[in-house]
């Protein structure tokens, strides 16, 4: 957690924004972040942004790539950016399809340079490591500018989710109100009121302790994207901008399901290392004590596999990705469907 006052007596951010913030029109350029190594002593980092202004109104921020593995955000921006009309926008769009682009090049989660999980970086450092100073970046010269922000995720290569759109319970309940409002308007299969297993350093927590209005998706995973979530990726966009009064035209209605996750015992971690069998499929209703997926162990024949069940009523939410599971990996989340 950060206070003003810690914000005042840090060093400005050595990262350069080469794009128009201020000026009406749709303006493309890149965050420049000095990276000086081995191969480049003067080098530095181009982070693609494109901003895109039309008189006075409200500011949205969508951000893809925090985590360089996962491609529903940055389908959808890279197209949005390309194909945005300027008489259609009322207000500013700031878009940075690929926020942790080291990691965006490399297909990884975290950054290969310093190993940074930007979404465990936040309020960032101006003086830290590359990952730290996109974080810093962000708090300090792109949320003030904005009033909503849409951050995208997807399971990425170690995770897969039934696609829906999230917003965090609050304790402020009328900025919670507006981030489910957002959420909605998003419109994926499934909306989430999200209870965070690991909140300390997101972008998430960053954003909403400032007030902004926070909206995150887990479209998918697998390290890939499909063509469904893509839609539900360039869609959502529209219809959050659409609500924000950023875009013109009101949202599509879409219908979705709102989920729930209320606690600990929507989370199944593995217990041992193995080959995982999954016993029930994304968006199947489960009961407590229903077996869920099973690990086999691989160092041997002859041995029970290790069942896990659920420990509550519910669907599964999302599930692990790759067939070979590790002691401690997340394998399943539940939800709760509203009635
Ligand atoms: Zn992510």
């Amino acid at each position: 957690m950060f206070g003003p006052a810690a914000i005042e007596n840090l060093p400005p951010s050595p990262m350069v924004a080469k794009v128009e913030f201020d000026r009406d029109g749709i303006h493309h350029g890149f965050l420049r972040m000095p990276y000086s190594r081995d191969d480049s002593a003067w080098g530095s980092i181009l982070i693609p942004i494109a901003v895109a202004k039309n008189g006075d109104g409200p500011t949205a921020l969508l951000t893809g790539g925090n985590h360089g593995d996962e491609y529903e955000g940055p389908i959808a921006l890279f197209d949005l950016a390309r194909s945005l009309k300027l008489d259609q926008v009322s207000g500013r769009i700031i878009i940075v399809p690929a926020l942790n682009y080291p990691a965006f090049r490399a297909g990884t989660r975290t950054s290969p340079i310093d190993k940074g999980n930007l979404n465990r970086s936040f309020p960032g450092r101006p003086f830290g490591n590359p990952t730290e100073k996109i974080a810093d970046f962000v708090t300090r010269d792109l949320l003030p500018m904005a009033d909503i922000v849409l951050d995208y995720h997807s399971g990425g290569r170690t995770l897969d989710f039934l696609p829906f759109a999230a917003a965090h319970i609050l304790d402020d309940k009328r900025q919670e109100a507006a981030c489910f409002a957002a959420v909605e308007a998003f419109g994926a299969p499934y909306s989430v009121k999200m209870l965070e297993i690991d909140a300390v350093g997101m972008f998430d927590t960053t954003a909403e302790t400032m007030g902004k209005v926070f909206v995150t998706t887990e479209l998918g995973g697998g390290g890939t994207a499909s063509a469904r979530t893509a839609q539900i990726a360039k869609r959502g966009a529209l219809g959050v901008l659409r609500h924000a009064g950023i875009l013109k035209g009101a949202p599509e209605k879409r219908p979705t399901k709102w989920l729930d996750m209320p606690g600990d015992d929507c989370f199944t971690f593995s217990e041992i290392d193995g080959l995982i069998e999954p016993l029930v499929d994304l968006g199947d209703a489960v009961v407590k004590g229903q077996p869920i997926a099973c690990a086999h162990p691989i160092d041997r024949t002859g041995v029970e596999p290790f069942t896990y069940t659920a420990k509550m009523d519910g669907v599964l939410a999302a599930r692990h990705f790759p067939g070979l599971v590790k002691a401690g990996d997340c394998i399943a989340v539940l939800g709760v469907l509203e009635t």
